[in-house]
């Protein structure tokens, strides 16, 4: 069996709230890419990650909703799942379709009882060995009036900055001048979940990782992938090592996670830092697979070794870790030094002894770190009440996943921020998904029974293999080790636009030899167009196996629709320039591969959803993606643009009464409303309302509309403004109506 061991680390997203689309392009698609990419080269692929489930994260949007944390992670650790299972990310994958030697996937838990375990087990062999230090701490303590407290996190205090003066200052950074500071040097700090609470300063215990004692290992590691890290990896990790690596706290006052595995009373009621413990998911899922899949794997719950250890032979296998530029430090320093402290403590060495990096039999480090920058929302018109298209559960709910894995690996944030709005978003998947590969996927298949051929056989067969593609076999050849190159060195977006070109080139080569100019009475020169054509079903093949990686739902339909009952995702690479592969062929007319979308309709459907971002949605961080702030954010948060008075003034509300509203000739989910608006004619607005109401039920409603919108044809009917309506997010949508009888046209203020 060849194939190299390749493992797909995939930062752990905090289970608070959902994904958005700057998570996915950050983290959670690359990764994917990925996984079948290196399936497809025929390597055994392990791919690792799961919802990080501890830490005040979670406590605070706890608090904040009055639920326990419980509650909040066992909610969003299914909603996220699924969410990624829907954008065709293969977590289901729990064992390779090849066999389990292949490896799998799991997306695991870190609340799961044997993470939890096994935290505790190296926790305690690192402390018997030496490399935590104590460290005794001022913190806030807050206490109640019957006498019980609790220590303070940094995000449970608020304060006046100790820089600017600020009254809405948090914990360890202000908002407004942006300084940082030790938590105790807030002035006037208040209990943000208690405000009633007595806050005072008390010392408290806790645990430090030794971080220090790595710094020279981690140089040297550093200094070894200087060739193979992008820019933004080496930067940051030479920040780090340049400040002087210190010890980190790994233990802290709060309930809600793993308990500090020691017996002496002073750690009672602390927990185990939540960076931690959460970042040896890495290790401990893969562990937990191998047990989830003994019985079915050679080496039964040690198989997890061959994707993690240094092999004998001394080769090494290829760890790739898939996060936010926020978090590299914590995959090239923080993690190697628990690693390399792991393994220190498996060859029953102390802290006191020299620390080296790993050989055969030990954990084996990064091989790369493929972190991304940010794709950020356009702060235009959309980002206000668009927030829904942010968040990935109701993108999905929306639009066909590949559309949206299209457009992120096309704007793919390898190299410096991009942006998401919806005009681009249309115009890529309609302009390049469409135009390009879906048409001249269309054209191949549409043409083929076109052709004068044997009944039930491949009307490609007979014009197959014509001496005059060699030009086209040669072409393809070159354009696949130029998409593998790219795929191996991470750059998604020109890998995917490399895949584009190719099928640019079928239309070409299709426009040129005009081959349905032979279809009835050929001409001169028909054998070669139609052997053009016949080559154009090899390169309709060549993309369904290519496209795979990134457009997985579509590269099926594709395969199927060749006349394939096979899944395109256990084809070998290599297999797209295998001209011997037989003409396989369906006598079903296809379905145009994607859909094509109408913006005016989008936004017409967009802006009847007026969506409320739910409040604990915006305060957390997560890891790998843009961070959000806290209440007071001041600077520009991610989804939300700031309008100004004047602005908000601009816009005309007036009340209207409906009169009737009708189906839309050419759009399924729009109603066409015509408004008695106290004008004497009646107005028409188009409005995304079919899900929610009945016409009838529509009828005679007293309702809120903007009446100064630019009037916009919406498939071929003319809207003259919009109403308001509110949405939970949950697809209960109602419209914004005034308590009681007033005139239509009555200004609404
Ligand atoms: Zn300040």
């Amino acid at each position: 069996m060849s194939g190299e061991h390749v493992l797909i680390c995939v930062a752990w997203p905090y289970a608070n709230g959902p994904l958005h689309l700057g998570h996915v392009a950050g983290c959670y698609l690359p990764p994917d890419i990925q996984y079948r990419f290196e399936r497809a080269l025929g390597n055994h692929v392990l791919m690792v990650s799961g919802s990080d489930e501890h830490g005040t994260p979670i406590t605070v949007t706890a608090e904040t909703q009055g639920i326990s944390p419980q509650d909040v992670v066992d909610e969003y650790h299914a909603i996220n799942l699924q969410a990624l299972t829907d954008l065709g990310c293969a977590w289901a994958n729990s064992i390779d379709a090849r066999g389990p030697a292949y490896g799998g996937a799991l997306f695991n838990r870190t609340s799961h009882a044997e993470h939890k375990r096994m935290v505790q087990e190296n926790f305690r062999k690192l402390f018997d060995a030496g490399f935590f230090e104590r460290q005794t701490m001022e913190q806030y303590y807050e206490t109640n009036e019957d006498g019980s407290g609790r220590f303070l996190p940094d995000r449970y205090v608020e304060g006046t900055c100790p820089t600017c003066g600020d009254d809405d200052a948090r914990g360890d950074q202000c908002d407004s001048c942006g300084a940082t500071y030790e938590a105790v040097e807030l002035k006037n700090p208040v209990s943000k979940m208690n405000p009633d609470a007595k806050v005072e300063i008390r010392e408290t215990e806790h645990l430090f990782y030794r971080l220090d004692l790595f710094q020279d290992a981690l140089q040297e590691h550093a200094a070894d992938r200087q060739s193979v890290w992008k820019t933004n990896v080496k930067a940051m990790t030479k920040q780090w090592l340049d400040m002087g690596l210190r010890p980190r706290a790994v233990t802290r006052d709060l309930d809600w996670g793993i308990d500090v595995p020691l017996k002496e009373d002073v750690w009672h009621g602390k927990c185990v830092y939540v960076w931690f413990e959460a970042v040896q998911g890495y290790l401990t899922c893969a562990k937990i697979w191998a047990q989830n899949n003994a019985d079915r794997l050679d080496g039964g719950e040690h198989a997890w070794k061959r994707w993690w250890m240094v092999h004998e032979d001394g080769s090494v296998p290829r760890h790739l870790y898939f996060l936010g530029k926020d978090n590299i430090p914590f995959h090239t320093v923080i993690w190697p030094a628990l690693i390399l402290g792991l393994n220190q403590v498996a060859k029953g060495k102390t802290a006191d002894e020299s620390i080296v990096l790993p050989g055969p039999g030990e954990l084996a480090l990064e091989a790369n770190v493929p972190a991304m920058d940010y794709l950020m929302l356009a702060g235009g018109q959309f980002s206000k009440s668009r927030k829904h298209a942010v968040w990935l559960p109701s993108f999905l709910e929306r639009y066909d996943p590949d559309m949206l894995r299209y457009y992120l690996s096309i704007n793919m944030p390898e190299q410096g921020d991009t942006d998401f709005n919806w005009p681009d978003f249309v115009s890529k998947v309609n302009n390049e998904l469409n135009a390009a590969y879906g048409n001249f996927v269309h054209r191949v298949l549409t043409l083929g029974p076109r052709f004068p051929f044997d009944p039930g056989a491949s009307p490609f067969a007979r014009h197959d293999n014509h001496p005059s593609v060699q030009v086209h076999k040669d072409a393809l050849e070159v354009a696949l080790k130029d998409i593998t190159n790219l795929l191996q060195r991470h750059r998604y977006k020109e890998a995917l636009r490399r895949v584009m070109n190719v099928a640019q080139y079928g239309n070409q080569i299709l426009q040129n030899a005009a081959p349905w100019v032979h279809m009835k009475q050929p001409q001169d020169g028909a054998e070669e167009s139609l052997a053009t054509l016949s080559f154009c079903w090899r390169i309709v093949r060549f993309l369904a196996i290519v496209t795979q990686p990134f457009l997985p739902t579509s590269a099926q339909r594709l395969w199927s629709s060749l006349g394939y009952d096979t899944e395109v995702m256990d084809v070998s690479w290599h297999d797209a320039v295998d001209w011997t592969a037989p003409l396989v062929w369906l006598d079903a007319a296809p379905s145009p591969l994607f859909e094509r979308l109408d913006l005016e309709e989008i936004l017409a459907v967009e802006h009847t959803l007026v969506e409320d971002e739910p409040q604990h949605a915006q305060v957390h961080g997560v890891k790998g993606g843009k961070k959000s702030g806290g209440k007071n954010m001041k600077q520009e948060t991610e989804g939300v643009a700031y309008v100004d008075f004047e602005t908000f003034m601009s816009v005309n509300l007036r009340v209207g009464k409906i009169v009737e509203a009708q189906d839309h000739p050419d759009a399924d989910k729009l109603y066409v409303v015509k408004l008695d608006d106290g004008s004497g004619t009646l107005r028409t607005i188009c409005a995304g309302l079919k899900e929610h109401y009945s016409r009838s039920a529509m009828e005679g409603m007293m309702v809120v509309f903007v009446e100064n919108l630019k009037p916009r044809p919406l498939r071929g009917v003319v809207s003259e403004g919009m109403m308001l309506a509110a949405d939970d997010g949950e697809g209960v949508v109602k419209l914004i109506t005034v308590d009681g009888e007033i005139k239509p046209g009555s200004q609404v203020r």
